[in-house]
């Protein structure tokens, strides 16, 4: 029996990882739709390879080249963002979420309105909605499997216990490529130090998210979804290394942790053959060739951005929202030369004084939120006075 699966964002770092699990599993799975921004050529490579039926491109004009690259197959070609909804919902038994941002939200919910195992990785679509999307998979039955290898060790570590018993869980971080530099040195970092991650290899947006650790803060508000454990029983704890991907403290004392190479297809493959499990290229562990593995406290001083998550998160209504949208801007602005480093930060905090607890009732609610602060941090930007 091979299960049908959908992969929306199949040509980001995510996307290749699940395609490399996916063609060496080729009995296992067959791949049904496949989503991208605007990588035409990447996308009809993917389709062909795949043998894939849907190919969507959220960007539309290039729908044209799309449809003449996969001319002569039996793949259908759409665009836009019915097309994304269609990918999401469509026969696909198993979605992999791998688009990034909040651009990544409706279809997100599509999958899960419509009942299918969503492995999530766009954490930013769980961040932005987090309670409308746990009360639909609630309703539909939709499962959501955490493909961030935090989440999905947390999830690990769960397996046969009961929430009830979790007295907290513990995210791991790397603490990025600024984990030991000088306030000096973060104030002038440029986006290409920012995005070069010590231990994994990931799209740009999260490079930088993990520079300033707003990764992290994300993950937090991730986890509350994910496990519906409050702030106060959610820690970070920065362990260097990133072979112990995160960590669950029960009521009696003992502490359980998921550890592995630092490699998202060991996650992902968890979610793949999810409730078994599936053998990957991963490395292997070799701990007495490690040696040692460090902790320490993260240091909020340096890192504003995980403080402001946890605000964000504890404030709950729009201001989840308004972080990642703010954020997304940012972040956007500063690869583009338009930023320095510490003004990702500066930013975000800015857009969240005017945030409120007014919970969103509907999707549209949190888009208008969305769209909103979008534009006034880009307004901001444009203006300069940050
Ligand atoms: P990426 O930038 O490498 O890929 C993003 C994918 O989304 C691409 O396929 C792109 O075409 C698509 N996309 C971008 N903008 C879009 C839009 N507006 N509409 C539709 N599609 C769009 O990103 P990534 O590193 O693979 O990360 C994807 C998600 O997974 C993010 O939410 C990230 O936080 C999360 N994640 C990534 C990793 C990792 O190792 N890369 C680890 C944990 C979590
Ligand atoms: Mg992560």
């Amino acid at each position: 029996m091979t299960r049908k699966i959908a992969i929306l964002g199949a040509t980001g770092s995510v996307g290749k990882s699940t395609l490399d699990l996916v063609e060496r599993n080729s009995d296992r799975f067959e791949i049904v739709a496949v989503t991208a921004c605007t990588n035409a050529e990447a996308l009809a490579d993917i389709a062909r390879r795949t043998k894939a039926k849907l190919a969507v491109l959220a960007d539309e004009s290039r729908l044209t080249d799309l449809r003449e690259l996969l001319s002569g197959t039996d793949c259908r070609c759409a665009g836009g963002a019915a097309a994304l909804k269609e990918a999401a919902s469509g026969d696909a038994e198993l979605v992999i979420a791998a688009i990034v941002g909040c651009a990544g939200l409706v279809p997100v919910m599509a999958a899960v309105e419509a009942g299918k195992t969503v492995a999530l990785a766009n954490k930013e679509a769980l961040v932005t909605a987090g309670q409308l999307m746990t009360q639909a998979a609630r309703a539909s039955g939709a499962n959501l499997l955490p493909v961030d290898s935090e989440h999905n060790a947390i999830f690990q570590c769960l397996a046969g216990g009961r929430i009830e018993d979790v007295a907290k869980i513990i995210l791991t971080a790397s603490g990025g490529p600024f984990r030991t530099a000088s306030a000096e040195l973060i104030a002038n970092a440029t986006p290409a130090q920012a995005v070069a991650h010590p231990n994994w290899s990931m799209g740009a947006k999260i490079s930088v998210d993990s520079a300033t650790m707003m990764n992290k803060g994300l993950e937090l508000i991730e986890a509350r979804y994910l496990f519906g454990l409050p702030s106060e029983r959610i820690d970070v704890l920065i362990h260097p290394q990133s072979v112990v991907h995160s960590l669950v403290e029960f009521v009696d004392g003992s502490v359980l942790a998921q550890l592995g190479a630092p490699d998202m297809r060991i996650p992902i493959a968890y979610a793949l053959a999810w409730p078994e499990r599936m053998a990957t290229p991963a490395q292997r562990l070799d701990l007495a060739a490690i040696a040692c593995l460090d902790f320490e406290a993260p240091d909020l001083g340096r890192f504003p951005a995980l403080r402001l998550a946890r605000e964000a998160l504890e404030t709950g209504g729009a201001a989840p929202i308004m972080l990642n949208a703010a954020n997304e801007v940012a972040v956007a602005g500063f690869l583009a030369g338009r930023l320095r480093f510490p003004e990702i930060p500066e930013l975000v905090e800015k857009a969240l004084e005017d945030s409120n607890s007014a919970t969103p009732r509907v999707i549209g609610d949190v888009l208008e939120i969305d769209r909103a602060t979008r534009s006034s941090v880009e307004a901001l930007m444009s203006e300069g006075c940050h």
